[in-house]
């Protein structure tokens, strides 16, 4: 009989790949799913970043890197952190991983104890939670509340603060919400921060390119230079770049934060892929131009979901200012009743409500810590988002009292 281990029941399954999976099986069943819940760019990886994975492979760097990723990728993280975000960061304070996510996963396993708290702003990322409990640490959600853009107040943080906790997560532009922190939003939390030196911040910037309205990024380190030597910066390619599947992402902070988490990484993948690291310092130091293009598109996308989900009757969503979702609050349809007399009483409901009647697949707030909104993203072409709220608006309108 197979044994599994304790730690693996207090985690579940990535709701969002789950979600994925799904409407590949049910598409595999001859159903016509429309899926609005990718968490990546539905754009090809430009070709600059491709040849130069081409040119890798026939030089032949086709072997095991660096655990902690190769000099000329950390020193291209070293040299965007100094021009994008005004941060200086050695090689020896910088990690790259198989994604942003094994960063944080490596960080959160090197540091959090049995019984360590991690301040989570809610809604969040679907894989903080689950990587906190996984090493043995206590999630503590903290709503940001939506009138305030979903954003994580001072005297909330300051509230949740105790003597076990150990960091403070941000993600800015969110995943789901979009919620951006300007620089002085940022300080304030800072302000906080400063008054009790236990807390460490990873920061989790992988959306930093996909900022809307012209809005400036901002991040902690910088805009807080005393938290710094607390501060753990993360990003990566998957988003900018559109280089979900090349699997690089990175992370800088102090020296001994880092050389704990290439120890870890060290007996877990010895290090990122070889041929995607030679892409990924195509990806920083090449030319630019795609991410301009890409925020572009984006953000027209943005605007026309919006309009098209705001018209429906009981679903509303605020503007989000970065990122590639849609966050909208569901709960006006509470009580109401799908034609075979189900009642909608969550965002789960609705979800379930959203595939059987319309084929549309998105994504339930409670993956998210928000039970009254649901998730729909707008990486997809814009024929297929008009389609995806053309469905969504027949779904709400089959629903009876
Ligand atoms: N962080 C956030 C907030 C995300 O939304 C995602 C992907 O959906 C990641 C990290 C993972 O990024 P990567 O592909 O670099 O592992």
């Amino acid at each position: 009989m197979l044994h599994i281990a304790p730690r693996l029941h207090r985690i579940q399954p990535s709701p969002s790949s789950m979600a994925g999976q799904r409407a590949r099986a049910l598409r595999a069943q001859g159903r016509d799913i429309l899926g609005l819940t990718a968490g990546e760019p539905d754009f090809d990886t430009p070709d600059h970043i491709r040849e130069a994975a081409v040119r890798a492979m026939a030089a032949g760097q086709t072997r095991y890197t660096d655990v902690g990723g190769t000099p000329a990728l950390r020193e291209a993280i070293a040299h965007k952190f100094r021009a994008e975000n005004g941060l200086d960061y050695g090689v020896n304070e910088i990690i790259v991983g198989t994604g942003a996510k094994q960063v944080i996963f490596n960080a959160l396993m090197c540091t959090v104890a049995e019984g360590d708290e991690v301040i989570v702003p809610a809604p969040y990322w679907v894989s903080y939670p689950d990587v906190v409990r996984l090493a043995g640490g206590v999630p503590v959600f903290v709503e940001g509340p939506e009138a305030l853009g979903f954003k994580l107040q001072p005297a909330d943080l300051e509230r949740a603060i105790t003597p076990r906790t150990r960091w403070l997560v941000l993600n800015s532009p969110n995943n789901p919400s979009g919620a951006t922190y300007c620089a002085a939003e940022l300080a304030a939390l800072a302000d906080v921060l400063e008054r009790h030196p236990h807390v460490w911040v990873l920061t989790d910037d992988i959306y930093e390119h996909l900022i809307y309205d012209g809005a400036a990024f901002a991040t902690i380190a910088q805009v807080a230079p005393a938290l710094k030597a607390r501060t753990l910066t993360v990003n990566g390619v998957s988003k900018a770049y559109a280089m979900t599947g090349w699997r690089i992402g990175y992370g800088a902070g102090p020296a001994q934060l880092i050389q704990a988490m290439v120890k870890l990484q060290s007996q877990s993948t010895s290090g990122a892929n070889a041929i995607a690291q030679a892409a990924a310092v195509a990806a920083l130091t090449g030319p630019q131009d795609f991410v301009a293009q890409s925020r572009r598109i984006f953000q027209e996308r943005r605007d026309t979901v919006l309009q098209a989900l705001n018209a429906i009757d009981g679903l509303h969503c605020h503007r989000p200012q970065g990122a590639f979702y849609l966050f909208a609050s569901c709960s006006a349809l509470w009580g109401l009743r799908t034609p075979q007399g189900t009642p909608i009483r969550s965002s789960d409901d609705w979800i379930l409500h959203l595939l059987e009647s319309e084929n549309l697949a998105a994504l339930q707030g409670s993956a998210y810590g928000v039970g009254t909104h649901f998730r729909i993203s707008f990486a997809a072409g814009t024929d297929e988002l008009l389609e995806g709220c053309r469905r969504i608006a027949r779904a709400r309108a089959s629903l009876v009292a």
